[in-house]
């Protein structure tokens, strides 16, 4: 199956993250298990929880709570975005945490508990031409 939208864009994670059509929306994806309810980011074969085997994919919301953060001065080799950057953990309401960077935002005013909302940012092309698109945290209404 073929992950790659009409526009030509990417997910960065196409087990974590659905693009719509022209790419210009994402949807997390998860994995909800109907013995315990307990949901997770990504595919999954059994809970991590219960061990039940009985898995339902869902949709996940793409806004959250903000659950952590650390401020990274030495990014990884290869990184192209601004430095210091703030990588953060975001709760969803269905309970999986999404990692992502916080763009946008002052360090300074960085709160605990803010609300974020997902948004998409062109990465760079993959081998075959196609634009990566990446998901990032922005604080809501920012
Ligand atoms: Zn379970």
């Amino acid at each position: 199956m073929s992950q790659e939208t009409q526009s030509g864009k990417v997910s960065v994670a196409p087990e974590r993250m659905r693009l719509n059509e022209d790419g210009t929306e994402g949807v997390f994806l998860g994995t909800k298990c109907n013995e315990c309810g307990l949901c997770v980011l990504g595919d999954s074969v059994f809970c991590v929880r219960c061990t039940s085997g009985d898995l339902a994919a869902v949709d996940l919301s793409s806004d959250g709570t903000l659950y952590s953060y650390t401020i990274i001065h030495a990014p990884p080799a290869g990184w192209k975005g601004l430095v210091p950057y703030v990588l953060g953990s975001v709760k969803l309401p269905e309970g999986p945490q999404v990692l992502s960077e916080v763009i946008d935002l002052d360090p300074e005013t960085i709160e605990i508990d803010m609300p974020m909302t997902m948004v998409l940012r062109a990465g760079e092309a993959d081998d075959e031409g196609r634009e990566i698109t990446l998901y990032k945290w922005q604080a809501m209404g920012a």
